[in-house]
This record gives structure tokens, C-alpha cells and sequence, in this order.
């Protein structure tokens, strides 16, 4: 994946001081900010016109995809968002019109989760719409829960649909915000990480941060969204549902383990907490690295791959 062999190389020019608890590397940075309760969560994310959405696409939409990313990475930390301040790109002569819905969707989606939006910055940007947001939130201290905690046996989870997001949800997603506490109050999963980049390579984040551990998966517990199902149907010599699936990415799920003794509490609490939220066990952590997939026919090896920002 090349944008993470440059963010490899990125990383060293990072300066960091005494209040950074996780730099860089994981779904949000935790800061000790001195509250003896908490610790404090930063993200940045950025939508770009023509990447991650497209320019007949409702401006309020795109308010909806911004922040809902962001809010989405607080998620697998386990913390809740605080505040959010925007940057807006536009190309010169774009419809104020336009600027308010995209306003009105982030804010919105925000809202619904008390997230105040405390300030921002309108730029021109002759290549279209960008709209960058960064957020502030809060975990209990020492307890957001990180990528790299994942051990050999424990039972691979995620919740709701994967794949086929492209038909709609990368845009209208809800962010598993009260999922995501909830996890980290009452099962304290190992590792979590929000599914952004596809099953395969969000899961091989948490394998290789939790010490180049693998996984073994079940094709046949894979979540395969009805979205996937339908565009593999009507799309010739498409790819299968399972791996769309597997590697489509901006499903916006979150990706967790949990030691497999909880793992039939944890499907009894969460559905009776969600009832509306599928919940899956995908598979299991293995200390072999890679991931192999259990189908129909056999094992196959699936590369740790899925869509690819930079390519
Ligand atoms: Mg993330």
C-alpha cells in the first residue's frame, strides 16, 4: 500500500512533547491534557471532490461524509467527540447555496451527537471541493482502546454490513459512536479499529501493530452488505460478494477482538443492547501472520489489501 509507505516515512519528522500519550498510527491520538479523569482524543480527515465523492453528489452529503469520518475514528478509540473545526476548499464562483448545504449536513450529523463546531476557514482551491475537519474528544484515561492489543486466540468481531459501500453508505453512514463506548465499558475489546480501507486491510493494521500476528477468517461469517450483493449480481465478471466484503472499504464498521471466552456474552449483551446492529464473528487471531480465508473450497491467503487512497 503506498500511502503507507510514505505515511512509514512520514512519521520520524514527527515532533512530539510530554502530552502525547499515541502519536501518530492509530484511528486518533491520545493526549494527556492533565485531566485526571480523561484523556483527550485529536483527529484531522479530509474529503476531496473527485476522490472521495463526486461533484453531482447533494453539497449536504459531503458535510455528512467529513465529520462522520472523524467521528467514526473517535468511535474505535472508544471516546466520545467533543468539538470540530472546519477548512473549506472551493473553487472560485462556487454556489453559496452549495456552501450552506455542505454546512448544514456537518452540522447535522454533528449535532446528533453534541459535537460543537467551533471554527473554521473558507479557502479557494481552483481543483474543487476540499473539507477537512478536525475533532476534539475524550476517552476515560488509559482507556482508549488501541490497534495493537490484539493476541493470538482472541475472536475477531465487526459490526453491521461490509462492502458495496459505493452504492451509498460511504456518504450516509451513522458512525458507531454508541457502540464503540459501550464496547469499551462493558468487554474492553484487545484492539479496535474503524473499517475504513476494507476488512482485509484495516484487520491487517491491527495484525501487524499487535506484533505481525495473522488471522484466520470464515467466508461464510463474513457480513456481505445486500449493496454488494446486488452490484456483483448486475456488474459482469464483477468481483464475489465476499470479496467486496473483504476489500471494498468505507464501510465506517467497527473492527474489533475480544478474548474468544467473552465472545458468546458479548453476542448475547451487544444484541440485546442493538437490537438493530448485526454483529459478526468473522474469525479468530492466529500467531501465524497473514490472513487466510476458509471458504467453500478450501483455505485461500488474502492479501492485507483494500482500497488504496493513493493509488
Ligand atoms: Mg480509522
Amino acid at each position: 500500500v503506498k500511502e503507507l509507505a510514505l505515511i512509514s516515512r512520514l512519521l520520524p519528522l514527527l515532533p512530539t512533547n510530554d502530552y502525547v500519550v499515541v502519536g501518530a498510527g492509530d484511528d486518533c491520538a491520545v493526549l494527556d491534557l492533565g485531566d485526571p479523569e480523561s484523556h483527550a482524543l485529536f483527529k484531522t480527515d479530509a474529503v476531496v471532490e473527485g476522490i472521495h465523492f463526486t461533484p453531482e453528489i447533494a453539497p449536504e452529503r459531503i458535510g455528512h461524509k467529513a465529520i462522520g469520518r472523524c467521528l467514526s475514528d473517535v468511535a474505535a478509540m472508544g471516546g466520545l467527540p467533543i468539538a470540530a473545526v472546519v477548512t473549506l476548499g472551493l473553487p472560485r464562483e462556487y454556489d453559496p447555496a452549495k456552501v450552506l448545504g455542505i454546512y448544514r449536513g456537518l452540522g447535522q450529523l454533528a449535532a446528533r451527537y453534541q459535537v460543537a463546531v467551533v471554527g473554521g476557514e473558507t479557502t479557494t482551491n481552483p481543483g474543487g471541493v476540499i473539507l477537512s475537519v478536525a475533532l476534539l474528544g475524550h476517552v476515560a484515561r488509559d482507556r482508549a482502546l488501541l490497534r495493537s492489543g490484539a493476541s493470538a486466540g482472541d475472536a475477531i468481531f465487526v459490526t453491521g454490513d461490509l462492502g458495496g459501500s459505493i452504492d451509498g453508505k460511504h456518504l450516509d453512514f451513522e458512525p458507531r459512536l454508541a457502540e464503540g463506548v459501550w464496547l469499551a465499558e462493558n468487554f474492553r475489546p484487545h484492539a479496535m479499529i474503524d473499517v475504513s480501507d476494507g476488512l482485509a486491510a484495516d484487520l491487517g493494521q491491527i495484525l501487524v501493530a499487535s506484533g505481525d500476528l495473522g488471522a484466520e477468517l470464515l467466508q461464510s461469517a463474513l457480513p456481505i452488505s445486500r449493496a454488494a450483493r446486488v452490484r456483483t449480481r448486475s456488474t459482469p465478471r464483477g468481483k464475489p460478494p465476499h470479496l467486496a466484503a473483504l476489500t471494498d472499504g468505507e464501510d465506517f464498521e467497527l473492527l474489533f477482538t475480544v478474548p474468544s471466552r467473552v465472545a458468546v456474552q458479548l453476542q448475547d449483551a451487544f444484541r440485546a443492547h442493538f437490537p438493530a446492529v448485526k454483529l459478526s464473528c468473522v474469525g479468530k487471531v492466529v500467531s501465524q501472520p497473514g490472513i487466510r480465508l476458509r471458504s467453500p473450497t478450501g483455505w485461500v491467503t488474502i492479501p492485507a489489501t483494500g482500497y488504496q487512497h493513493f493509488a
